[in-house]
């Protein structure tokens, strides 16, 4: 089959303050906005498929109560009335119920918050990383980043799970394997562990001629992985695995150096997404 091409739109779907010091280490400690990403990808045989959903009103009804609101205290969330993805995608003619795919690159709240309002998609995404967020108690979960209720209550019905092992195509840089969405490498998901476990990225062949790398949080920002600049090591609280975070990150930096056409997109980055808000 000859490679597929897909056009590629980015958005914002609300946004997070954090700490800009946690996020990038040496940064001033001082509040600063991060948008939440998604990404629409239109293949002309397969229809639309979301990478992410970022924030939706979900997010805000889950939570509501404790101990869940804690999870707003510590991230303040901003989200205006039909700002979620779903919401964006009616405003410009689209029904989500013609997303017939959602990736979920981890199960952090502002990836998977809209993942109710794509009622007749198939979810795409690693069993390691729902397995390792979705066990123990409520609080452990939470503690994760975890609300299980953001995740519509058929999805273990409606999940495709794809793990390293399926990798079956090339990947990028040190990104050595990848797995073909379509079977045609015009979408390649990669493995991007640390910040969470089974972490999902996206390599996609951009209708107009361009390569993109979809990173989720691999990279916080493109100062990030720009300048292989991890984040404080306070965050590393809320990762899977801060070590292998670095080493995912350095991998992201010699790439970027390797191959500075590929255009690398993290999910979080105010100056990369500016245009998309
Ligand atoms: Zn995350």
């Amino acid at each position: 089959m000859s490679e597929g091409r897909v056009t590629l739109t980015l958005g914002v779907a609300g946004a997070c303050q954090h700490p800009e010091g946690m996020v990038l280490r040496h940064a001033p400690w001082r509040a600063a906005s991060f948008p939440a990403m998604y990404a629409l990808i239109e293949h002309p045989r397969e229809g639309l498929t979301l990478y992410d959903t970022g924030y939706a009103e979900a997010f805000l009804r889950e939570t509501s109560p404790f101990p869940a609101r804690l999870y707003r205290w510590l991230t303040p969330v901003t989200l205006g009335p039909r700002t979620s993805a779903a919401a964006q995608l009616r405003a410009r003619g689209v029904d989500p119920r013609e997303v017939r795919r959602v990736v979920l690159s981890h199960f952090h709240a502002d990836h998977i918050a809209g993942a109710r309002d794509f009622t007749e998609a198939r979810f795409v995404a690693s069993r390691e990383a729902y397995a390792s967020v979705s066990a123990g108690s409520a609080f452990a979960q939470l503690v994760r980043g975890f609300l299980p209720g953001l995740l519509p209550d058929d999805f273990l019905a409606r999940v495709d799970f794809i793990e390293a092992r399926d990798f079956n195509a090339q990947g990028v840089g040190e990104f050595h394997r990848g797995f073909d969405l379509f079977g045609d490498r015009s979408v390649t998901l990669i493995g991007l562990p640390g910040h969470a476990a089974g972490q999902l990225g996206a390599l996609i062949q951009g209708a107009e001629g361009r390569r993109h790398l979809l990173v989720a949080d691999a990279a916080w920002t493109t100062a990030s992985f720009k300048d292989n600049r991890p984040s404080h090591p306070l965050a590393g609280l809320i990762m899977d695995a801060p070590s292998q975070a670095r080493t995912t990150l350095a991998g992201l930096h010699r790439l970027s150096q390797a191959d500075p056409a590929l255009d690398i997109i993290p999910s979080h980055c105010r100056f990369r997404l500016s245009a998309c808000a």
